[in-house]
């Protein structure tokens, strides 16, 4: 129960309501926790929230601990920081190389250490909101605590994504027969059939290691779908307008288990939208990308990105260059030579893109190594068009801004988040390009079918007006009395009565 405690003179305070967050690794699962908490801390509820923020040291990447020091900077007062202290893991247990997997594994088998830094916190939190990929071991961690904890999960991608996650361990229930039992690649037929989920999820678009028993990958998904009823609701970064179908089947009872159970409620609690504090301060880079970008004409200029960690080989690199030159469109291209931002510091120049291929880009775009602030990038009226992995941050930060996409899916969830795009027509996706993943890698996209695919995006008249529509949708959604502000009031409603 809450405790009253006394303020100046004898006036009794209402209690705090108190929640903590718990974010995983890496910038795609950081960053719409910390825009989240800004939501939750800017809503004018009386009495206002406080924040406990669990965080892991060190972090994947230099960009994570920076936006974690601004963040807290920015709210001194509610916001408290828990150091959550990891086992060392043995990565030769772990069959993955990724930094970023092997930091949530990590985490995962950690998760057990969470019990005495939950029991210690004062007062004991009303809510508990923890990234997906710790789903399963932090459950018995929560019924171990000695007060109620209410759980929810922050599911860092599509609701469409979202349904799959849900379904998987019953898809490959139904995948397996007694002839197939030992295959090593699960056998799912062409499309991936989930009720009330439209158009079915082509095994095309599958993440690889989701098609593989007892990959790291498909294990978890294994362990986590049939435990989603012990939570008390899950909360999704996407709107109505941009995924209506697939939240009505995920809240209309039409997505539920073998074992009769039905999915908790789903709390669409998008748009995320970039915040104040995630602005770098003082950053002469920043100037001259925005410096560069005001003297562009409206909507003439294309801006490519593959997201924080997806980086792309030297050749598919060469020809992103030759297909930008080829389109004739001005460009903003932020190129990624390493998966880990630590590593690319390490190296000097453009080596990969090569002199020749600088000389031709040189008066027509900016090529940028560092991090840049997308949001504004996106905000920006001389951006027309956005060349993107669709991680989903991505695809709502775009939508957001009424920028339309030419997806170019490369890992994990990301196809699945192009087929949102493709559908409610924020962009096209170029569905035959390959992505990436063992042999995949030396598949390589010539720079002539970049160059008109780029044309194709930017010369869409129909998809400038629909993503400008689906801009539209998002302000509505995130203004006074929208549909995201009820969310949240549902939510803290249901926080206050613990
Ligand atoms: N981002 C950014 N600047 C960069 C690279 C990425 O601001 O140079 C942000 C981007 O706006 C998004 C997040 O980092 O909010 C990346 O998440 P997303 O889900 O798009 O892809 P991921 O990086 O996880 O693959
Ligand atoms: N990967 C990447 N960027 C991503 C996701 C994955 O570079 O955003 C790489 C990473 O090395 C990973 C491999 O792709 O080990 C295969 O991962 P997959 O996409 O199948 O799953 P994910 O790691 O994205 O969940």
């Amino acid at each position: 129960p809450p405790k009253m405690t006394s303020g100046s003179g004898s006036l009794l305070r209402t209690p705090e309501t108190h929640v903590a967050l718990f974010p995983s690794a890496g910038m795609g699962h950081l960053t719409p926790f910390l825009r989240l908490a800004a939501l939750l801390l800017a809503r004018n509820h009386c009495p206002p929230l406080k924040l406990t923020l669990i965080t892991t040291h060190p972090t994947v990447s230099l960009a994570e601990s920076s936006l974690i020091s601004r963040f807290l900077s920015a709210f001194p007062d509610r916001v408290t920081q828990m150091d959550f202290h990891l086992l060392p893991l043995d990565p030769s247990t772990v069959n993955s190389t990724d930094p970023f997997w092997l930091k949530f594994e990590a985490i995962r088998r950690s998760a057990h250490l969470l019990t005495p830094l939950l029991s210690s916190l004062s007062p004991p939190p009303s809510a508990l909101i923890y990234d997906v990929s710790l789903m399963a071991p932090v459950l018995p961690v929560i019924q171990s605590l000695p007060y109620h904890l209410p759980a929810y999960i922050l599911f860092t991608s599509s609701a469409r994504m979202f349904s799959l996650f849900a379904s998987y361990h019953n898809l490959v229930a139904s995948a397996l027969t007694p002839a197939n039992i030992n295959n090593p690649t699960i056998q799912f037929g062409d499309v991936l059939e989930i009720p009330g989920i439209f158009p079915p999820i082509p095994r095309s678009s599958v993440s690889p290691l989701l098609l593989i028993r007892n990959s790291l990958f498909s294990n978890i998904f294994l362990e986590d779908g049939p435990k989603l009823k012990n939570l008390n609701g899950v909360l999704i970064n996407t709107f109505e307008g941009l995924e209506a179908e697939a939240l009505h089947a995920l809240n209309g009872g039409k997505v539920t288990f073998n074992d009769g159970f039905g999915l908790p409620p789903v709390f669409p609690v998008g748009p995320f939208v970039p915040c104040e504090f995630e602005k770098l301060q003082g950053d002469d880079d920043r100037d001259q990308l925005r410096n560069w970008l005001d003297d562009q004409h409206d909507g003439s200029v294309v801006y490519v990105s593959f997201g924080s960690r997806t980086a792309l080989s030297g050749d598919q690199i060469r020809e992103v260059g030759d297909g930008l030159v080829k389109s004739g469109f001005r460009f903003l291209w932020v190129v990624k030579e390493k998966l880990v931002d630590r590593e690319e510091e390490e190296e000097e120049g453009n080596l990969v893109i090569g002199h020749e291929i600088m000389e031709k880009l040189k008066g027509r775009g900016l090529v940028v190594k560092s991090w840049v602030e997308q949001g504004e990038i996106l905000g920006h009226r001389a951006v027309g068009g956005f060349v993107s992995h669709c991680g989903w941050n991505s695809v709502v930060e775009a939508a957001w801004h009424g920028v339309r996409v030419l997806a170019w899916p490369q890992h994990g969830d990301q196809k699945i988040n192009a087929e949102v795009v493709d559908r409610c027509g924020l962009g096209v996706w170029a569905k035959t390009w390959p992505w990436g993943g063992g042999e995949n890698d030396k598949l390589v996209v010539n720079g002539e079918e970049i160059g008109d695919k780029i044309k194709e995006l930017m010369q869409s008249e129909a998809l400038r007006v629909q993503a400008a529509r689906i801009e539209q949708e998002a302000k509505k959604t995130a203004g006074v009395g929208g549909c995201r502000e009820k969310m949240l009031k549902r939510l803290i409603d249901e926080w206050k009565k613990n």
